[in-house]
């Protein structure tokens, strides 16, 4: 039986009204939870960070157990694009903070929470000011900066960090913990994959039920940590596979060596971790793929209208050309392209086109050095085309 990560003397002030009796009745008649547990519960402090597809069901299902006080940090605003897993947010929230559809969805589900919000992106310069009144933080975001640094000041600061991460059909969840006992994140992974070379669900995609799932492990973990039952995910990781419907176990050990949490500890205090991940160096590659050649779609548009004589070639993959694509273009996955170069003439005039741009500039970069002179990139590719041409192109 764990113990909870409450102390004690914080229950003595803790009272109920009759209304909160009903509404944690089914907790109050276990006799794992009872009064005791939601006391707890009651005086017990979240923060969440993020409130995008993990974040959602972890606020809601927490407010909803009757979590005295969330804290949210985000600085994003809702999306179209969000709404197939970010139950928080609704169609009516379009356009709106993500924090005040996130604040006034947990005051509908249970007004006796206290909601506090952070309107702004996790940083070093703010991460140990946001951490620091609360008892447990849960990691709801998808970057490898913001994972390191919530992991290391809840290093620092001997919080336990509930990990959750999602891709496509596969999640993963587990909880970091070393003044528990538990390893942490930079026990398994001491540094960041080379920027890039992982790709994240806005480039990859992921099943829109997937983050409930995890999500709702993460609220969880949480739950058992602050009431003080069962065993906790520390040292143990869990892979869920949603196609084969599959959980596997893995064993997690504390690394003596780790940089943040080891005997000899190298990391002592927060970092850039924009500089850590790579970040400026992905910036820099962007940067030279804005500088190559381009047009606008509306250059396009007129040269179409035109008939000119010229070639565009779309390098997006052929399910993205099921969706949509620009009449009088043809496609060539950016996969494929070295070894279909003999499909192209290099006394054309070649117009590359991609979904917003970045794309289609490796494709001009890698023609270009394939001997290729006459090129133009199509700047943000045909996103920009379905919002200042043709506005019946549906975006994706
Ligand atoms: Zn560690």
């Amino acid at each position: 039986m764990a113990t909870s990560i409450i102390d004690p003397s914080r229950l003595e002030k803790i009272e109920f009204s009759n209304d909160e009796i009903a509404r944690y009745s089914r907790h109050l008649i276990m006799p794992e939870v009872t009064l005791e547990g939601q006391k707890r519960l009651k005086a017990a402090s979240v923060l969440c960070i993020g409130t995008g597809g993990l974040g959602s069901p972890i606020a809601l299902y927490l407010a909803a157990a009757g979590v005295g006080r969330m804290g949210l940090v985000d600085g994003d605003v809702v999306d179209f694009s969000n709404l197939q897993r970010q139950i928080l947010h609704g169609t009516k929230d379009v356009g709106r903070k993500k924090l005040n559809s996130a604040r006034d969805r947990i005051r509908d589900i249970n007004p006796n929470t206290q909601v506090d919000l952070y309107d702004t992106y996790f940083t070093s310069a703010n991460a140990r000011e946001i951490v620091e009144p609360y008892d447990v933080v849960i990691d709801g975001t998808d970057n490898f900066p913001t994972r390191y640094l919530s992991n290391d000041i809840c290093v620092f600061l001997k919080k336990p960090n509930v990990y959750g991460s999602i891709f496509r059909f596969d999640g993963q969840c587990t909880v970091f913990g070393p003044h528990l006992g538990g390893p942490c994140y930079r026990c398994m992974f001491p540094e960041p994959p080379p920027p890039g070379m992982v790709p994240s669900c806005a480039e990859g995609g992921v099943l829109g039920v997937l983050p409930g799932i995890i999500g709702v492990m993460q609220a969880l973990e949480a739950v058992k940590l602050i009431v003080g039952i069962g065993e906790p995910l520390l040292g143990r990781m869990i892979a869920f596979d949603a196609l084969k419907m599959k959980f596997r176990e893995f064993k997690l050990r504390r690394d003596p060596k780790c940089p943040v949490c080891g005997e000899h500890p190298t990391v002592t205090e927060l970092i850039d971790y924009e500089q850590f991940c790579g970040i400026p160096d992905a910036r820099a590659a962007e940067e030279e793929e804005a500088h190559v050649p381009h047009i606008t779609v509306r250059e396009l548009k007129a040269k179409l209208d035109r008939r000119e004589n010229f070639r565009l070639i779309d390098v997006r993959e052929p399910f993205e050309w099921d969706i949509c694509h620009i009449p009088g273009a043809k496609l060539i996955p950016l996969g494929q392209l070295p070894a279909r170069l003999s499909e192209l003439d290099s006394a054309d005039e070649i117009v590359l086109q991609c979904k917003s741009g970045a794309r289609s500039a490796r494709a001009l970069m890698l023609l270009r050095d394939a001997g290729f002179g006459k090129l133009a990139n199509v700047e943000g590719g045909i996103l920009a085309w379905a919002e200042e041409i043709d506005t019946s192109v549906p975006k994706y």
